[in-house]
């Protein structure tokens, strides 16, 4: 089976979105680039039956490759974040408790932490709402994301992207630990938030750290 390796992966890792308080049922999908287009997670699926066969391959223009099975029905923002990040290589979309319930105000999450700035900026913003499964939803993904590696969605979750699976898993655990830490800062009060730049410094920082690491 073409892609093998990365297949397990995709299915390991949506097995564990539970485990990483990440949601729970099949609510989410996950996506992996390949060469012109990704595989994604099917629909309708649990996670403990998803096999290896039956993540669904699409191409860069959203059309079947390979694959029995329906696409994932966010597949659409899916496949416009390939074609509007170029260094991106996974995306993953959960419906995570925190960062869903601040996306239930269509609050986007403030400079509240300095980490927030791991996501590319000094907020993680909240894509205006349209339905599940449309070409309008994505459209306001795409904005929401100009610029970010992470963006909620108004009522509904949250899209994190990385440049592989593992960055963004790791992406995704991260912001819904800020949206966890921003609702119960907000339980005191309103936060103090940082300023535009001390976040451009911490992203500098983040820029040069990362450099060190690899
Ligand atoms: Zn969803």
């Amino acid at each position: 089976m073409k892609y093998l390796p990365l297949r397990r992966e995709i299915i390991r890792t949506v097995r564990s979105f539970a485990a990483r308080d990440l949601g729970v049922g099949s609510a989410g999908n996950l996506s992996a680039r390949v060469a012109g287009g990704f595989l994604i997670t099917p629909t309708g699926i649990p996670y403990d039956h998803m096999r290896a066969g039956d993540l669904v391959e699409l191409d860069s223009r959203g059309r079947r490759r390979s694959g029995r099975l329906e696409p994932s029905s966010e597949w659409r923002f899916h496949r416009d974040i390939y074609g509007n990040h170029a260094d991106v290589g996974a995306v993953v979309h959960v419906h995570s408790p925190f960062a869903t319930a601040v996306a239930c105000r269509r609050e986007s999450i403030p400079a509240f932490h300095y980490m927030v700035a791991i996501a590319g900026g000094s907020d993680v913003r909240c894509a205006a709402y349209a339905s599940f499964g449309t070409g309008a939803l994505s459209r306001n993904a795409i904005r929401a994301l100009r610029g970010r590696r992470a963006c909620l969605l108004a009522n509904h979750g949250m899209i994190a992207l990385g440049a592989d699976v593992r960055a963004a898993i790791d992406m995704a655990i991260e912001v819904e630990e800020l949206a966890r830490q921003y609702w119960l800062a907000r339980q005191l009060g309103s936060p103090v938030l940082l300023d535009a730049g001390e976040m451009k410094v911490i992203r500098e920082k983040f820029r040069r750290y990362g450099k060190q690491q690899r």
